[in-house]
C-alpha cells in the first residue's frame, strides 16, 4: 500500500526539521505524498515542493489555522490551495500581524509577573519571524523562569495561565473563505483533541458544515481504531471528505514519527485520491 502524511510541521513553525530535511525524511520513510501544514505560514512550501520534485515525492500545499468557536480553540487544516493566490497571501499577512500584536500583549502580561522576555530575544529563536507560544515556553525555560514546557503553559501560557491572550481577531468564516478563495480544502484537524464526547463532536461537525468545512482528519496519530471508525461514519453521514496525518513535529514531539505516528498509523494514498 502506498502511504502518505497530510499533517506535518517544519522549522518554519514549531517543527524541528527544515522543509528540505522533512521531505528527505519522507523519502526515507517511503511516503508517496506529503503535505507541510505549518501553523499560520506557508513559508516552507516552496522549499518543500522543490525538494519533493527532486526526490519524486508528491507534494501537497498545506497550512494549519486556529479558529475560535464559543471561546474554544479548533484547528483547521488548509490543503491543496494555490499558494500564489494574492487574497490568500494577504490573509496570511493579516494573521501574522495579529499574532505579533498578541505576542506583545503576552510579553506585557509576563512583565507584570516579573518575567522579562524581550521581543527581539523571542524573534531570534525563530527561523522566519513567527513566534508561537511554543517559542515563549522554550525561552522561559532557557532563562530559568520555569523548569519545563508543562510549567510554562500551566503557569503562564495556557488559558489558565497568567499571561494568556486569546487569538480571536479572525472569524471562522474568514479562515474558511481564505482557504476556499485559493481553491483549497478546509479540514477539521485532530477531532479527538477537543475534549468532546461523540454527541458534542457531531454538533461541532454540523456547525462547521454550516461554515463550509470540507472534511475531517479522521486518521490521526492519537485516534483509536474506534475513534477512526466513528469519525469515518460521521464524515459519511454529513457528506464530508476524510484526511489523515501524523502531526509530525520532529524532536518537539519525539513520540510521533512521520507517516506512522505512535507506531501503527497508516494513511493510504487512496485518501489523497479521494480528496481530489
Ligand atoms: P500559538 O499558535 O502561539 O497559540 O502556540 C501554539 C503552540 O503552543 C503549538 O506548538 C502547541 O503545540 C503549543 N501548545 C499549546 N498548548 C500547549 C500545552 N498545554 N503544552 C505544550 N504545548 C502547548
Ligand atoms: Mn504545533
Ligand atoms: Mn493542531
Ligand atoms: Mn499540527
Amino acid at each position: 500500500m502506498k502511504k502518505i502524511d497530510l499533517h506535518t510541521h517544519t522549522s518554519c513553525s514549531d517543527g524541528t526539521f527544515t522543509p528540505e530535511e522533512l521531505i528527505k525524511y519522507a523519502k526515507i520513510k517511503n511516503l508517496s505524498a506529503i503535505a507541510i501544514t505549518d501553523h499560520d505560514t506557508i513559508e516552507g512550501l516552496q522549499e518543500g515542493e522543490a525538494t519533493a520534485r527532486n526526490l519524486g515525492v508528491e507534494f501537497i500545499n498545506g497550512v494549519e489555522f486556529s479558529i475560535i468557536i464559543n471561546s474554544k480553540d479548533f484547528h483547521i487544516l488548509g490543503l491543496m490551495f494555490d499558494r500564489h493566490c494574492e487574497k490568500f497571501k494577504n490573509f496570511l499577512e493579516k494573521m501574522q500581524d495579529e499574532r505579533k500584536q498578541r505576542n506583545i500583549k503576552i510579553i506585557e502580561l509576563l512583565r507584570k509577573d516579573n518575567v522579562i522576555l524581550e521581543y527581539d530575544e523571542l524573534l531570534s529563536t525563530t527561523k522566519n519571524g513567527i513566534i508561537t507560544r511554543s517559542h515563549f515556553s522554550k525561552l522561559l525555560i532557557k532563562k530559568g523562569y520555569v523548569k519545563n514546557v508543562d510549567e510554562a503553559f500551566s503557569k503562564y501560557l495556557s488559558y489558565k495561565g497568567t499571561a494568556y491572550v486569546p487569538r480571536n481577531n479572525f472569524k471562522p468564516n474568514d479562515v474558511m473563505e481564505a482557504i476556499h478563495e485559493a481553491g483549497g480544502l478546509a479540514i477539521l484537524a485532530h477531532p479527538n483533541r477537543y475534549d468532546l464526547n461523540e454527541e458534542e463532536l457531531e454538533n461541532l461537525i454540523i456547525d462547521l458544515k454550516k461554515l463550509q468545512i470540507d472534511g475531517i482528519e479522521a486518521i490521526y496519530s492519537s485516534h483509536t481504531p474506534k475513534m477512526e471508525m466513528f469519525l469515518r461514519g460521521l464524515a459519511k453521514k454529513h457528506n464530508l471528505k476524510i484526511s489523515g496525518g501524523s502531526d509530525f513535529h520532529g524532536a518537539n514531539k519525539p513520540s510521533i514519527d512521520l507517516g506512522s505516528g505512535f507506531g501503527n498509523l497508516q494513511i493510504s494514498k487512496q485518501i489523497l485520491d479521494d480528496l481530489r
